[in-house]
């Protein structure tokens, strides 16, 4: 079981995104991966390390990430090994940006299908086939909320997601079927998780997300 945490604010998310994660640490995990939108132009960064929090905390640290916006990711893999170019989280283009925690049934029948569309898969997981589906269904849909609505009625399986887009730089979705999602509330920001327990150090107000509801924080 992976853990998921996510952050629209009008601070910087880096520094609760990775404290999140690890509090989120007991679930058991093999990598780690964070994603969030730089200020001004909203250019999409993202780093992923196999090990502990403590390992991609210093990589974004060297790397001096920052972001009103953002969504980070411990995995637990099921399809494809613990590597860094599995870990979450993934990305379709230079846009959306999606962690997963659970398992996607008909993932390989979706790999194809958008295979032949021309979107062009990097990892052997069954969340890329994620993050292409939902690109593919924003557009169509010119939506985030309806567009992931859309893409995640295809989805065969049990689990939670978040999803950021760079088009919609103050906006995340996240949305459950299987597998836990919690959002918290702040003042003036907002935030989601898998478990309450990353989130307590900016929040004490939580909305538990029922079985197929789909959430957007701004
Ligand atoms: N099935 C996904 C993967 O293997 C998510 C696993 C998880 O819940 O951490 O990448």
């Amino acid at each position: 079981m992976c853990g998921i945490v996510g952050a629209a604010t009008q601070r910087n998310v880096v520094g609760i995104l990775l404290e999140g994660l690890q509090r989120l640490e007991y679930r058991g995990y093999d990598s780690a991966g964070v994603s969030v939108l730089e200020p001004v132009e909203h250019q999409m960064v993202r780093t992923r390390r196999v090990g502990k929090v403590a390992e991609l905390r210093s990589a974004c640290g060297e790397s001096n990430h920052s972001g009103h916006i953002g969504i980070a990711h411990t995995r637990w893999a099921t399809h494809g090994k613990p590597t860094e170019g599995n870990a979450h989280p993934h990305v379709s283009g230079e846009t959306l940006s999606v962690v997963h925690n659970g398992i996607i049934e008909n993932h390989e029948a979706l790999r194809e299908t958008l295979q032949t569309a021309g979107y062009q898969f990097v990892s052997e997981t069954d969340t890329e086939v994620v993050a292409h589906l939902l690109q593919d269904e924003i557009a169509k849909a010119g939506s985030f909320r309806e567009g992931v609505h859309n893409g995640l009625k295809q989805l065969e399986g049990a689990y939670a997601v978040a999803i950021m887009h760079r088009d919609y730089p103050d906006t995340l979705v996240a949305a459950r079927a299987g597998s836990p999602l919690v959002i918290g509330l702040g003042i003036g920001e907002n935030f989601i998780a898998s478990d309450p327990q990353a989130l307590r150090p900016v929040t004490d107000r939580f909305i538990y997300l029922e079985e197929g509801e789909i959430a957007e924080i701004t």
